[in-house]
């Protein structure tokens, strides 16, 4: 017998729009024992059924769905059915790369459950309990639908924490994966270590950010008749800076707190025999934007890529001044006619309230600047439309005039 569970009354409206999390809050009672994982039936108060979803006990995301048909069955062969699928759409990413998130949770119909692939290697991310009690199948559907034979898992995000399952790294289908993966983007080789990089190892989701830069540091020479200086901060492992470079900048300095990250990143620089004059700095972004200021140093393209500034809702206001007090400072050093590129992963900042503090940092700066696009994830991270929080990256890119 399935197990089920009731909301209260009201609390199905979220559900009859296809949204696919059950938080804590709405439910009523449970009918049976369910246990983690388990696939559970949702019904409204006056019994309607609503949804299949997978049960979390521990969390306060108490469910989320799978699927809001009622005639659908969630075994191994539904869910090989929406890994091929995923799968499938990304098919046309890998004319410009190989490293590509094959499956991105909610936005894929699987809540939870992450596949990235660099090369031949494949890693994942177990974050919901329903994904955790599916593994086996969604590993054999993975390695079914890309021929890949090699999983490896890095489920130690925080995300994991909160549906009360414990983090997780290792070996989960085939061999040990290298240390390093070569992978390529847009013509620019980069060496990913699955194991103890960001992430699955890499930013796979700044890729179209990336070209971004490369085209708009090529565009640059061709409008100004000289190669700009670009600074790229909170670089990683250099991503941006090779972009950059690729695009025919003349000097980019780099800057990141890692010290690990600036050692692979200088190898990068290496492997692609970047011709611009490449500078590295480990340091604090918040102090380095100060210091360059005082230096009288002035760049024609600036990245500002942080990490998460807010971790939730708690923390929206401090992250806030956090990103205005880099934009500002970052503003500060930018050329006139250059571009500034600025990013934030917080899922808790939404777009409109991101742009309202960059615009804050451009009043304080007494500078004008126009807004030329607004950026976001690759197509291999789309956005349910039902399901408005899986938005988390955004940029804005800004050209002084
Ligand atoms: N732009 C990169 C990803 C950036 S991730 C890419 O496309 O690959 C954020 C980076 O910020 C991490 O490498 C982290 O080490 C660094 N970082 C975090 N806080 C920092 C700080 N206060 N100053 C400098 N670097 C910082």
């Amino acid at each position: 017998m399935t197990a089920e569970v009731q909301l209260k009354p009201g609390k199905e409206k979220s559900l009859l729009r296809r949204h696919p999390w059950v938080y804590d809050t709405a439910v009523a009672r449970v009918k049976g024992k369910p246990e983690r994982g388990a696939t559970v039936a949702i019904t409204a108060h006056d019994g309607r059924w609503l949804a299949w979803a997978a049960y979390a006990p521990d969390s306060t995301l108490r469910a989320r769905c799978w699927s809001f048909v009622e005639g659908e069955r969630i075994h191994a062969d539904w869910l090989a059915a929406k890994v091929r699928a995923a799968v499938a759409r990304r098919a046309p990413l890998f004319e410009a790369t190989n490293a590509v998130r094959l499956v991105f949770g909610e936005a894929d119909g699987l809540p939870g459950f992450i596949a990235d692939r660099y090369a031949d290697q494949l890693v994942v991310q177990m974050q919901s309990a329903g994904a955790e009690a599916q593994r086996e199948a969604l590993f054999d559907a993975l390695v079914a639908a890309t021929g890949c034979t090699q999983v490896f898992e890095r489920s130690d995000s925080a995300a994991r924490t909160r549906e009360g399952l414990a983090p997780a790294q290792g070996v989960a289908r085939g061999a040990e994966p290298p240390a390093r993966i070569e992978i390529h983007e847009h013509g620019v080789r980069y060496l990913v270590d699955v194991r103890l990089g960001h992430k699955t190892g890499y930013y796979i989701d700044q890729r179209d950010n990336r070209l971004r830069v490369a085209q708009l540091t090529a565009r640059w020479r061709q409008q100004h008749g000289r190669a700009p200086r670009v600074l790229n901060c909170f670089c990683y492992t250099g991503g941006f800076s090779l972009a950059a470079a690729r695009g025919g900048a003349g000097a980019v300095l780099s800057i990141d707190s890692s010290a690990e990250a600036l050692a692979l990143a200088r190898e990068h620089w290496v492997l692609n025999a970047c011709a611009a004059q490449g500078e590295w700095r480990n340091a604090d972004v918040f102090e380095a934007l100060r210091a360059l200021k005082a230096e009288g140093q002035t760049f024609d393209l600036i990245v500002l890529d942080p990490p998460k500034f807010a971790s939730s809702h708690r923390h929206v206001d401090r992250a806030a001044r956090a990103y205005k007090d880099i934009n500002l400072n970052a503003l500060r050093l930018l050329a006139p006619e250059g571009n500034l590129l600025t990013f934030s992963c917080s899922g808790a900042i939404d777009v409109d309230l991101f742009q309202k503090i960059v615009a804050g940092a451009v009043i304080d700066a007494r500078v004008d600047m126009q807004l030329m696009a607004r950026l976001a994830a690759g197509e291999d991270h789309p956005l349910a439309m039902t399901h408005p929080e899986g938005e988390y990256l955004k940029g804005l890119w800004l050209n002084r005039v």
